[in-house]
């Protein structure tokens, strides 16, 4: 909506805006914010800086270190659809007074050294994303119900969750779409029409370009498609969706949920990201003849994203959840190889696309990641891979849900990691590659964060499962 600090300053006069809201993401991709009142924000603070509590910011800064600055990027601003009174957001990069530069822990700031990395690496000058976050709407009051009584009933005597009968099936569902029954039934089985159509509006009305929406093949579960950008673009653009999806969903007395696997035994939500380099105009991806008209740099690009897999998975697929997501049988994929049209595959390469939209879909990431870390960590992947030659297995083009794991290891097919403590465990073998933008202070402070928040505590408790 604005180019300049000037014009930030004369579009907040002409809509009477009244405060200005600061944002800016920690390393678990939540949005933090400050609001200001208008009259206590000027040019200054665009160049300087406003201060913040870093320490209050989980894993980022000790006590007795804690002033940071945000700095605003003016043109980031767009207009709060939700606020009673006209507030304007502006998207803040962290900037670490001690070291006197943007701080290292702040994901936006490594998203831009990529952009740098990219730069110097030759290869483009720019690399566009298209991440498509899928999610589920849940009815606030049947969250119980519909997620969790399924699998296991609640014993209210106890106050306790007792393993119990699944009473799913032979459930009447009435017009609710039944388990991977949602692609695509008109309503009244598709509850979510209206609600659907709000979220597409309002994501227009913050700047997003939307194509499409539709309900996604598990109970409740939707998808908005927007058009991709380049990489802190297409990274701003999934805090904005995800901050207005869930808005709308709350505001019609909804939750949304992007976890990877809220059900079991149904589709879960993936975040899958199409990519593509381009070069001087043109889409160094695309090469007429080559396997689905892609070119060498497209597949040394993939090959560099499956080798180091393991570890970038530490950034694509960072909670205990993602790895629930990531078996066969759900269109999301476990092993590492390609194929044109196969959405069984890790990375789809979307069929006749044509030379300007040829690009790759990478399949695996979810959206608990952290957006400018997950792009930024598949595209080094990917440029150490066209710098090595690396070359991924396939294409595959059969369905490879249906191969045995005896296939898949005689096929020497690489697998993604089966759970978080084994994409850290990769990451701290694997992370020579990122160190041209993720200094080795945090990649250590991600590692124990994820460790810490995430591994300990879930590896500690016994299941209902198990139980
Ligand atoms: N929901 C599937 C996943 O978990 C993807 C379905 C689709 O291809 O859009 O990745
Ligand atoms: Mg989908
Ligand atoms: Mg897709």
């Amino acid at each position: 909506f604005v180019n300049s600090v000037d014009e930030f300053f004369s579009f907040c006069k002409e809509n009477d805006v009244q405060f200005v809201d600061f944002r800016f993401t920690d390393m678990k991709g939540t949005w933090h914010h400050v609001s200001y009142r208008m009259s206590a924000v000027n040019a200054g603070h665009f160049e300087n800086g406003l201060p913040f509590d870093g320490s209050s910011i989980d894993a980022w800064q000790p006590i007795n270190r804690s002033d940071m600055l945000l700095k605003p990027d003016a043109p980031s601003a767009f207009m709060d659809p939700f606020t009673a009174d006209p507030t304007i957001i502006v998207f803040c990069d962290v900037y670490d007074i001690y070291k006197g530069q943007a701080y290292e822990k702040c994901p936006r700031a490594i998203a831009k050294k990529a952009l740098e990395h990219l730069a110097n690496a030759g290869v483009g000058d720019v690399a566009y994303f298209g991440p498509e976050n899928e999610f589920f709407v849940f009815d606030d009051v049947k969250i119980r119900d519909e997620v969790n009584c399924s699998y296991y009933e609640v014993d209210t005597e106890e106050g306790a969750w007792n393993d119990g009968k699944d009473f799913k099936d032979g459930f009447n569902t009435g017009h609710r779409p039944r388990t991977k029954g949602g692609y695509f039934p008109v309503a009244p089985i598709d509850t979510m029409v209206d609600l659907r159509a709000e979220m597409m509006l309002v994501l227009e009305q913050v700047g997003l370009e939307v194509v499409l929406g539709h309900h996604e093949v598990a109970q409740g579960q939707g998808e908005i498609g927007v058009v991709f950008g380049t990489l802190v673009e297409a990274a701003d653009n999934v805090q904005k969706l995800k901050y207005v999806i869930k808005m709308v969903a709350h505001l019609n007395g909804k939750t949304v949920t992007f976890m990877p696997k809220p059900l079991y035994g149904d589709n879960g939500n993936g975040m899958h990201v199409h990519q593509s380099i381009w070069k001087d105009g043109k889409n160094t991806f695309y090469k007429e003849g080559g396997y689905s008209n892609l070119s060498e740099t497209a597949l040394h690009y993939v090959g560099g994203i499956f080798a180091h897999a393991r570890a970038v998975a530490a950034f694509t697929n960072p909670s205990t959840n993602s790895y629930k997501r990531l078996i066969p049988g759900f269109e999301a994929p476990s092993i590492l190889t390609y194929s044109s049209q196969n959405r069984s595959a890790s990375c789809r390469v979307p069929y006749g696309a044509g030379e300007k939209a040829t690009r790759i879909e990478m399949r695996f990431p979810d959206s608990t990641s952290c957006p400018y870390l997950a792009f930024t960590a598949m595209l080094l992947a990917g440029l150490d891979g066209i710098k090595n030659k690396m070359v991924p297995v396939g294409p595959m083009d059969e369905d490879l849900f249906e191969l045995s794991l005896n296939e898949i290891r005689e096929k020497g097919i690489p697998q993604m990691p089966h759970t978080l403590r084994g994409a850290l465990e990769a990451l701290i073998r694997d992370n020579a590659f990122l160190q041209p933008v993720m200094t080795p202070e945090f990649l250590d402070t991600y590692q124990n964060y994820k460790f810490e928040t995430q591994v300990w505590p879930d590896e500690a408790r016994p299941t209902a499962f198990e139980f």
